[in-house]
Formats: C-alpha cells, structure tokens, sequence
C-alpha cells in the first residue's frame, strides 16, 4: 500500500523525474483499479445560464446580468430536448451548470429539476459551489437548507466547478465576487454530511505558485477525511484566449507541466479513488498519455460543452473514438455512470485491447524520451 505524503513531499515531487513521478502515479493507480478499467461517462453539459455577476478574470463565457444582446436563460423546453437528445445517444446524466444569475429564485431551479426528473430517467449532477452560494442567498437561505430544497426536488449530486484555486490570495486576483475558499468547502462538506457525493476540481496556470496548489489539494484531502464524499478529482489547465486574464497569463499549461500536475494529484489526494484525464483542455493525445500519470477516467464524451470553447479550446469526440482512445492505450474501456458505477451493458465489442505488436514502451515513455 502507498503511504501517505506529506506537503513537502508533495512540493519536491513536483521538482523531480517526470518519468519517476509517472511511474509512482501509475502504481497507485493499478493498486486502486487493478481491473484495468478506464471508464468514461456519456452525458451532456448544459450550461442553463450565462448571466452572471462574478465577472471572474479567467471566464470568457459570461454576460453580465441585464445583457438582453447576448445574455440568456435558456427556456425549460429547450433544456428538456437537449435530454431527450443525451438519452439518445446512451447518455445517463446531466450536469447542469451556469453563471452566479442574480434573477433566479430557488423556486426556478426547483422547479426544473421536479420537472426533469418528472419526465426523464436520468442522473441530475447540478449547480457547482458558487451557484449554490449565489442561489442560497438570492433565496436568503442557508446552504444547508438550500441543498435539502435542492435535493428533495431531484437533485442527485454536485459537480466541482468553481474550486479553481483554493486559496483566497489566488481567487481575491482572478475571482474576487465569487465564493470563497471557505465557501466552496463548505457547500460540499454539507453537501457530504447531507449524502450528496461530489466531485473536486482544480483550474491551474492562472499565475498561481506550487505553494497555492498545495493548499488546494490539502483542503481536499482534509475535506475528504471528513465524509469521503468526492467520487473524483478532475484538474484542467487555465485556458487563456478571449479572457482578461489571459491577457496577463497569456502563456498556455504544456503537456508535461499538465501531466506532472495529474500526477502529484493523484499521489497526493491518496483517499480520492478515481482521478480524470482532461482531453477535453488538453487534447486527446495528452489525454490518453495521462492514463499512465495515474488517471483512470477521461470523463465525458462532451456532447455539448460551451465554457472552455469560449475560451478557444474546442476538442470533440464521439463514444466510439473515445473507447478506441483507451483501448489503444492498453486498457479496457467501460462506461459509467456519473457516480462511478460500471454500466453492465458496457463492454459492447468497440473496446477491445490494440496494444500494437512490438510496443515496447508506454504512451508515457515515448512522451518523456521524446
Ligand atoms: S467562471 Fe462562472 S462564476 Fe465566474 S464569471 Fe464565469 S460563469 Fe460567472
């Protein structure tokens, strides 16, 4: 079994061998997933809102609210064909996700999800910690109560977006009206103690230090000493274009920078047990080489998704290249559901292993020997 590192372990790791630190990754990826298995979700994006009052520096999807040119709500109609459209293609869930709308009240959002949940079978992963802050005190409630509201009109589980960077000196630069550190912990300790599972995220890039990275995968680690109620951890690098950050840090996250921060991530957060590959930031190559960098997911298919493609970054994929992507690798592919259940009609025929004759060394080799 691995050993738990400490905060200066974590640091000097991310100082030595890329190689090394793929390889330590990658056995603790094996230990927690000795099946082999690198799944992937089919679901779609929906982003219900881009009216927002958080004008976060990095964002390059928002419109402040009253922008009656390019601002929307999008009507429930138009929310439930897109549905009907993932249940087509397989899909098993939602997430549903938006700016900090100051115009909505809970009853909107309670009414949506009744509705959903009415109509369709399908798994309602919704609103990340600072829409959940925003909406509780649009409402003039607590977050406890929100989330009782939320959940007992169909809410399933939380997604991670908006953690970016928890460290208040970090959000104060590129976030500050949006939910602090704090906050955001707090949403999902609730969240926890109330049996929603979530999961965690972390924007990187965006001019932060190692020291700030730390501190973002220790409150996680603590947090999920608590209650062990994240079911993933998923890092993407800061995406640049189109954004008044950007303008700053207008350098992009290499694949080695990203995949040494995957790595770190998942010999740190020692108690999260699935870590995702992000080709949809990163691309399907560095995708598919984080698989040696201690993933064992690569998320979404991404039917739909229109926040980092507002920020110039637009990879796409269907089911069947992404299963070919894992195979290729080495691994068997399976779909899961949004909290990590393996679908039992998964394996149908596109996912057999491609290893091709004569390999002699690892995606992961070939990117650090190159
Ligand atoms: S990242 Fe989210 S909270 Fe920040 S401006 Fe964009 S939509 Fe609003």
């Amino acid at each position: 079994m691995s050993q738990r590192i400490s905060r200066q372990e974590a640091l000097d790791l991310f100082k030595a061998d890329l190689h090394e630190i793929g390889l330590r990754a990658d056995a603790i990826r094996k230990e927690k997933h000795p099946d082999n298995v690198v799944s992937y979700i089919i679901d779609r994006n929906i982003n219900y809102t881009n009216l927002c009052n958080a004008y976060c520096t990095f964002c390059a999807f928002y419109r402040p609210p009253g922008d009656t040119e390019e601002g929307y709500t999008l009507p429930n109609e138009v929310i439930f064909k897109k549905i009907e459209e993932t249940i087509e293609l397989g899909g098993t869930g939602i997430l549903l996700q938006g700016g900090d709308n100051p115009d909505l009240p809970i009853e909107y959002y309670e009414n949506l999800l009744r509705e959903m949940k009415r109509r369709y079978k399908i798994h309602a992963h919704c609103f990340s910690a600072p829409e959940l802050v925003n909406l509780a005190n649009v409402a003039n409630l607590s977050i406890e109560d929100t989330l009782k509201r939320l959940r007992d009109a169909g809410l399933d589980s939380i997604p991670g977006g908006g953690a970016e960077i928890l460290d208040d000196a970090v959000r104060k630069r590129i976030s500050p009206l949006k939910c602090t550190t704090e906050e955001w912990l707090n949403v999902h300790r609730t969240a926890h103690r109330l049996g929603l599972r979530t999961t965690a995220t972390m924007m990187f890039g965006c001019g932060e230090t190692l020291e700030h990275r730390l501190n973002h995968f220790e409150r996680i680690r603590n947090l999920q000493d608590e209650y062990g109620g994240f079911t993933a951890f998923i890092s993407w690098p800061f995406q640049p274009d189109n954004t008044p950050l950007g303008k700053k840090h207008s350098r992009k996250t290499t694949a080695v920078e990203y995949l040494m921060n995957q790595a770190v991530s998942r010999i740190f957060l020692d108690n999260i047990d699935n870590i995702q590959s992000s080709w949809v930031t990163m691309g399907l190559g560095t995708g598919q080489v984080g698989l040696y960098f201690g993933a064992n997911d690569v998320g979404s298919i991404m039917i739909e998704e229109n926040v980092v493609s507002a920020a110039g970054t637009t990879y796409r994929t269907t089911e069947r290249e992404l299963r070919h992507m894992i195979s290729a690798a080495g691994f068997i592919p399976m779909q899961r559901t949004t909290l990590y259940t393996m679908k039992a009609d998964s394996l149908h025929g596109v996912g057999q292993i491609l290893i091709p004759v004569g390999a002699s060394s690892t995606p992961a080799e070939q990117i650090v020997n190159a």
